[in-house]
């Protein structure tokens, strides 16, 4: 049996995948994750079972793996990620495991950053563009760019509805 390894965004567990998953699956999880996913009340009892099965494993990344993330993610200009994005993202990189998510924030540093993505029902997601945006003039650009060419402003990811 080969086994089907994720790194998983608490936005997983929100549509239950993790729980209606065979065995063949195994969902790591940081801490932060853990903390997001606990709001989740009555899918308590379902998360600790899979816990104690070990189909989902929390993992804390390493302070170096965390610092090497946060420094690229700085690079990006991108500033719409929280600390459980940042630490899956670093977990993905330290593992070597594809990062699950439907959040394109997410998905689109880990693209930035080389590490494997995996989007569930990713038609949902193909009306979206992704493009740079400058905060201050409101206006679009390609996502090459880091800066504005109007004021000089750092540029932050966005997707749109095309
Ligand atoms: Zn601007």
């Amino acid at each position: 049996m080969v086994i089907k390894e994720y790194v998983t965004d608490s936005n997983i567990f929100y549509m239950g995948i993790p729980f209606q998953s065979d065995f063949s699956f195994k969902y790591y999880i940081t801490p932060e994750i853990l903390g997001e996913i606990n709001h989740i009340k009555k899918k308590i009892d379902g998360l600790n079972l899979l816990l104690s099965l070990k189909k989902v494993i929390i993992v804390e990344p390493s302070l170096a793996n965390i610092a090497y993330i946060l420094n690229k993610i700085k690079s990006l200009g991108q500033f719409g990620l929280s600390k459980p994005d940042s630490s899956i993202l670093a977990l993905g990189f330290q593992l070597n495991l594809p990062i699950i998510s439907t959040d394109y924030t997410v998905i689109n540093t880990a693209k930035f950053l080389s590490l494997d993505t995996i989007v569930p029902g990713k038609s949902n997601f193909e009306v979206k563009q992704n493009k740079k945006y400058c905060s201050i003039c409101k206006r679009y650009f390609a996502i090459r760019f880091l800066y504005c060419n109007q004021c000089g402003n750092k540029l932050i990811f966005k997707s749109i509805k095309k």
